[in-house]
């Protein structure tokens, strides 16, 4: 079995969750359990209010900071936007783009998704760019072709560099915070065929190296599975991440998948 060379990416969407002291502490509780779990990329993404607090928390260790979204204009009357050099200056290396609350619910298309993914580049972050299906395109057999559409439109015209920058989340919709999780087969389907896409657009070398995350429903208790996928390179975590045991806990299974293959 060829054996990966991509470390496990674990990432913690807190949502609209935790004022300020509950976020320094369970950023506080994430690094002391996390620390000497190396081999590993640990970000954590609060809303905006906390940003500067968990960057503080964080500061001196291995986690990283992220963002839940942003706008991609780097200044002016955007009256309650947040852009990517602002991030930046918080301490961000990292914003998602295209999470399916920000398209169902705030109407975020593939091409906002292309804007903002380019804005995070082009301030020095890195994009975790989600895609994913609904249940009835699922249903319909149509998964690989919206993650298709969703792949052309929203990484549109980015160079093989900008993609070595750029982190993809594939979080089928009907598994988020629905307590059900794509099974390990289902879910590397998809991802293979990402890499397979990324491939073909980008060249083998920046295929292999990309990093695809798996996101839905996941906890310690799947989490093991699913990283023994070969394309599953770790996962987005929201409901699970607010509780660091149970973060940490995700980041131990997908390192011992990892060393397991070694
Ligand atoms: C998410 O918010 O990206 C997510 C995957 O949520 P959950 O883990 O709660 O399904």
């Amino acid at each position: 079995m060829a054996v990966r060379t991509r470390a496990p990416f674990v990432a913690g969407n807190w949502k609209m969750h935790l004022k300020l002291a509950e976020a320094a502490e369970l950023a506080r509780k994430i690094v002391e359990a996390g620390s000497g779990l190396q081999a590993s990329t640990v970000v954590l993404i609060p809303p905006f209010t906390a940003l500067a607090t968990v960057g503080g928390a964080v500061a001196g260790s291995e986690v990283r900071l992220g963002a839940q979204d942003l706008y991609w204009e780097d200044q002016g009357a955007f009256t309650g936007e947040v852009s990517g050099p602002m991030l930046e200056d918080t301490g961000c290396s990292y914003v998602l783009v295209g999470h399916s609350e920000r398209r169902q619910l705030f109407g975020e298309t593939d091409e906002t998704v292309a804007r903002k993914a380019r804005a995070a580049l082009k301030a020095g972050l890195s994009p975790i760019v989600c895609v994913g299906e609904v249940l009835a395109e699922r249903d319909g057999g149509r998964t690989l072709e919206r993650i298709d559409d969703q792949l052309a439109r929203g990484l549109g015209g980015f160079s093989r560099e900008d993609m070595g920058r750029v982190v993809i989340a594939y979080e089928p919709v009907w598994a988020i915070g629905t307590g059900r999780t794509a099974s390990p087969g289902q879910a590397e389907e998809v991802h293979a065929h990402i890499r397979r896409r990324l491939g073909e657009s980008y060249g083998n070398e920046a295929a292999s190296c990309a990093i695809i995350l798996y996101g839905g429903s996941v906890k310690p208790a799947n989490s093991y599975p699913l990283f023994q996928e070969k394309d599953i390179d770790g996962f987005l975590v929201g409901g699970a991440s607010l509780d660091a045991d149970g973060f940490v806990g995700i980041v131990r299974e997908a390192l011992r998948a990892y060393r397991e293959e070694k």
